[in-house]
């Protein structure tokens, strides 16, 4: 059974998703940066098995209230698309294949960063 219990995860990815809130609030603000290539993110996103249409709004997976404790290469990360697609900082949690999609400093395998060869 599901409870509210704060445990380190969970106060984790509410921290991230207030963040992410937050930001895309303040983009639509004109404040913040908007990654170069958000359009294109946002329409693999409309491509994407993964995407789930609540009220006309695409999300990356279940809108992340209505799923907290979720592993985001299988479940998504809950955000809506475009938001997500517009922060630069943002990454796809998988790759082209549906595996999850490997970070690191200087690469990232993300369906995203793989723009180039996406399909
Ligand atoms: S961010 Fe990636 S996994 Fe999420 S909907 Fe977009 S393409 Fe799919
Ligand atoms: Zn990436």
């Amino acid at each position: 059974m599901s409870t509210l219990t704060a445990t380190p995860q969970r106060v984790r990815r509410l921290t991230a998703a207030l963040y992410r809130f937050g930001s895309a609030r303040l983009r639509r603000l004109g404040v913040g940066e908007t990654h170069p290539d958000w359009q294109k993110r946002a329409e693999i996103c409309e491509y994407c098995p993964m995407r789930v249409i609540r009220c006309g709004v695409s999300y990356c997976g279940k809108p992340f209230l209505q799923l907290i404790d979720r592993e985001e290469s299988i479940d998504g990360c809950g955000c809506p698309c475009r938001d997500k697609a517009k922060s630069p900082s943002e990454h796809c949690p998988i790759d082209r294949r549906g595996q999850p999609a490997r970070h690191s400093a200087s690469d990232c395998s993300c369906k995203w960063c793989r723009l180039s060869s996406a399909g």
